[in-house]
């Protein structure tokens, strides 16, 4: 995987676990964009405090880099109450969870990442701890197998998932409040960018973060990673200010795109153009010509690619939109033209 490949993908990468923590804003007030959901998880963090009850348990879903794991965070700080962190995969069986269940004191946050990607064994484990607050631990194994019931303190779950789709009936039902975080407006990323440069302490003008913005891919957190990769070029070769022309400079060096598509994204749709005629092309065979797997093409990548209007999802699979074969220096198809009218080019 080269560098450049890497700029803009929206998945956490290594380089990002370290700055990343802080970075986060910690309370709700800081929290940049999305006002509905600001607004809506406002009122319902006081009126739990109003009452004094722990908040109901929350779902965030939404492709990743947009905030998830700072908004279950900072839900805790709000409430005054401590954050245990984990996530689907890690969790095997349900004693992984007894210590922290049993542990938490009243109105705690228990936070699962990947919540998509539980076990079943340990969702029908966490229904009696999140509705009746009690936890059914097996004492011995086998046909007599006994089970003893602990009376656990009422605690906020707050999971997240970049797959709505995937999690269960009965698990999504048992959230009381549930939200879809949205690709960010530039205008939102460049807020974002200016706040994050105050932390690092590097100058950015009005145009500099703008710039940023435009091709951080909507996601907050490619906007802070290529802020960070900026302000290198800005240190060595601008005496340390980012504006307009610095950031265009660097993002070109780096070949960060007009659009904020990185490698894989034109490679995806290259490769639809080139391989497939323009499409339709199911996911699976695209995965396999791409050299990646379906669900990281379907989570990661395509959300972008449709909301910028690169890419329609059909019923018989991935078609380019006339702006994607404009991006390549295609000329595209009369038809598709016409059934694209539909998937206004927001750039005309
Ligand atoms: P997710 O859990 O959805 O993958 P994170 O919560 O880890 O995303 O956010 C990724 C990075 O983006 C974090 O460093 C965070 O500081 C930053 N970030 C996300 N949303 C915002 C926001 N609304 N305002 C400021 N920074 C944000």
């Amino acid at each position: 995987m080269t560098v450049e490949r890497e700029v803009t993908t929206p998945e956490e990468l290594s380089e990002d676990r370290s700055v990343e923590p802080g970075l986060r804003p910690s309370r709700l007030k800081e929290f940049i964009g999305q006002d509905k959901l600001r607004d809506a998880l406002g009122i319902a963090i006081e009126a739990a405090r109003g009452r004094r009850e722990p908040l109901d348990h929350v779902l965030f879903h939404g492709p990743p880099g947009l905030g998830k794991t700072t908004l279950a965070a900072l839900l805790s700080t709000e409430m005054g109450a401590d954050i245990r962190t984990t996530s689907g995969p890690v969790l095997e069986k349900p004693a992984d969870l007894v210590g922290i269940l049993t542990n938490q004191k009243r109105g705690d946050v228990l936070f699962i990442d990947e919540i998509h990607r539980l076990r079943p064994i340990i969702e029908e484990f966490l229904y009696p701890a999140m509705e009746d607050h009690r936890v059914e631990i097996r004492i011995s194994d086998g046909p007599k197998a006994q089970t003893m019931t602990l009376a656990i303190e009422p605690f906020t779950l707050v999971g997240a998932t970049t797959r709505f789709g995937l999690l269960t009936a009965p698990m999504r039902a048992r959230f009381g409040i549930v939200h879809r975080l949205n690709f960010y407006p530039a205008a939102d990323l460049a807020r974002i960018i200016r706040r994050s440069s105050g932390i690092f302490d590097v100058e950015v003008t009005e145009e500099g973060a703008e710039e940023l913005a435009r091709r951080s891919r909507g996601t907050p957190r490619v906007a802070n990673r290529l802020l960070r990769r900026v302000r290198d070029y800005a240190e060595v070769r601008a005496a340390g200010v980012i504006d307009g022309e610095v950031a265009r400079a660097a993002l070109e060096l780096l070949d960060v795109d007009e659009y904020g598509l990185d490698e894989m994204d034109a490679r995806i749709l290259k490769t639809i153009l080139e391989k497939f005629e323009g499409g339709p092309v199911g996911l699976g065979s695209l995965g396999v010509a791409v050299g990646e797997d379906a669900e990281t093409l379907e989570e990661v990548y395509e959300p972008f690619l449709i909301q910028e209007g690169f890419l329609m999802r059909t019923p018989r699979g991935r078609v380019a939109t006339p702006r994607a074969y404009r991006r390549f220096g295609f000329v595209p198809p009369q038809g598709l033209r016409d059934q694209a009218s539909l998937f206004r080019d927001p750039q005309e």
